[in-house]
């Protein structure tokens, strides 16, 4: 079977105290020995992830991660590491021994939870004979009625189609994607990909070219397309030759589908409010060696250069990577996010917005600084999304 990518799989968590049964939990419900267990304090270190199919849901990604509230040497790491997966985590599963003194614990996740709107299941294990809404995580047909009661909690829809808000089925979509000296060789980048099956999904005629052919491309189509999206590094070419049609870009579709379009498109407005010495912290969730990458490293730092006319310094923050404390940031600008779930993105607009410290991302800075910010959220006007 072909399995869904990670940013399409519902990311389910297993918290609790060290030797609580986390790591047997995982075990069982994967059907598989890929945690390691043992009753040493802290044999789990890193989170430890495995993708499977929870039937009848759909795709899923089950996360064990590292106990809380031992006295090993290493707990103060490990508890960084377990609390980053909350940013990423649709639904937490925490898990209590019976026998256990788990209240203070619990308590300080309920209220984790609560700052990132997750959802949750308290589990308390009993390792003897399992009763009164208590599960033996060790017994297959225990943990098969926890998946059916976890399944009942489980957004159906947290997979939005990119597509389907904005266009409807029969109409017509021209992508823009500039073949140059970035473009990967033999393939097209993830957000296009995603697009395009989007597109198929949803019955949407799509027609994909290059920016320097779009014009002539036009000229041959009978009818106007419905829309056109574009790469957003070409958005000041392509919006000179596209007046009369709504344009947008892969990354500001992303913004939307990850929701948190909203907040970026106030957050873009921080550029001309920076001062000398503010920093930004830009964010690509890349997680390998990506053929854009200057996008975030080189071309959007010298467009805030340019457009705050301020001494500005910048952090990158890479992948997963997402710093916990936001302080020290006066702009937080964000890449589309599509290798990552979008519950990620949503944590990560969360913690701006608590913090108040705006938040952007790509899209849309390449088209505020070609002076295009309205035409290029025209199509989410239009159907009333913003
Ligand atoms: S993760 Fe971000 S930078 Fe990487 S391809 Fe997706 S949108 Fe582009």
């Amino acid at each position: 079977m072909i399995k869904a990518t990670k940013s399409h799989r519902t990311h389910i968590t297993i918290f609790g105290k060290t030797n609580s049964g986390k790591s047997t939990l995982f075990n069982t419900f994967l059907n598989q020995d890929l945690a390691i267990v043992s009753p040493t304090k802290g044999t789990t270190t890193d989170p430890v992830r495995k993708s499977m199919e929870l039937l009848p849901f759909g795709p899923i990604l089950l996360t064990d991660t590292a106990g809380t509230m031992d006295d090993t040497k290493l707990s103060n790491d490990r508890i960084k590491k377990t609390l980053h997966e909350l940013q990423s985590t649709d639904f937490a599963i925490y898990i209590a021994d019976i026998n256990d003194d788990y209240e203070e614990d619990y308590k300080f996740f309920k209220s984790k939870f609560k700052e990132f709107k997750t959802p949750h299941m308290l589990v308390i294990n009993n390792y003897g004979e399992a009763k009164d809404g208590t599960f033996n995580v060790k017994d297959k047909t225990d943990v098969q009625r926890l998946k059916k009661d976890i399944i009942g909690r489980l957004n159906k829809n947290a997979n939005k189609s990119l597509l389907a808000p904005l266009l409807n089925p029969r109409s017509t979509v021209v992508l823009v994607i500039p073949i140059d000296s970035e473009a990967p060789v033999g393939r097209i980048i993830l957000p296009q990909v995603q697009i395009i099956r989007d597109a198929l999904d949803n019955s949407i005629s799509c027609l994909v070219c290059r920016d320097t052919e779009l014009e002539d491309t036009l000229s041959r189509l009978k009818a106007k397309p419905d829309l056109i999206i574009t790469d957003s590094q070409a958005f000041d070419y392509v919006s000179k030759i596209v007046k009369d049609i709504p344009l947008t870009s892969f990354s500001i579709i992303f913004a939307y589908n990850k929701s948190g379009l909203k907040e970026m498109v106030e957050g873009v407005k921080q550029i001309e409010r920076l001062n000398d010495g503010d920093k930004v912290l830009i964010s690509e969730t890349c997680s390998h060696n990506h053929s854009h990458e200057d996008i975030g490293m080189v071309k959007i730092p010298s467009i805030i250069d340019k457009l705050s006319k301020k001494n500005i310094q910048y952090t990158f923050a890479m992948g997963t990577d997402f710093p916990s404390n936001l302080d020290e940031y006066s702009l937080i600008v964000s890449c589309g996010g599509c290798m990552v779930n979008s519950k990620t993105i949503q944590s990560r607009v969360n913690m701006s917005t608590i913090n108040n410290i705006p938040i952007t991302n790509y899209g849309l800075i390449f088209s505020y600084s070609a002076g295009i910010l309205d035409k290029s959220l025209e199509i989410f006007y239009n159907n009333n999304l913003l």
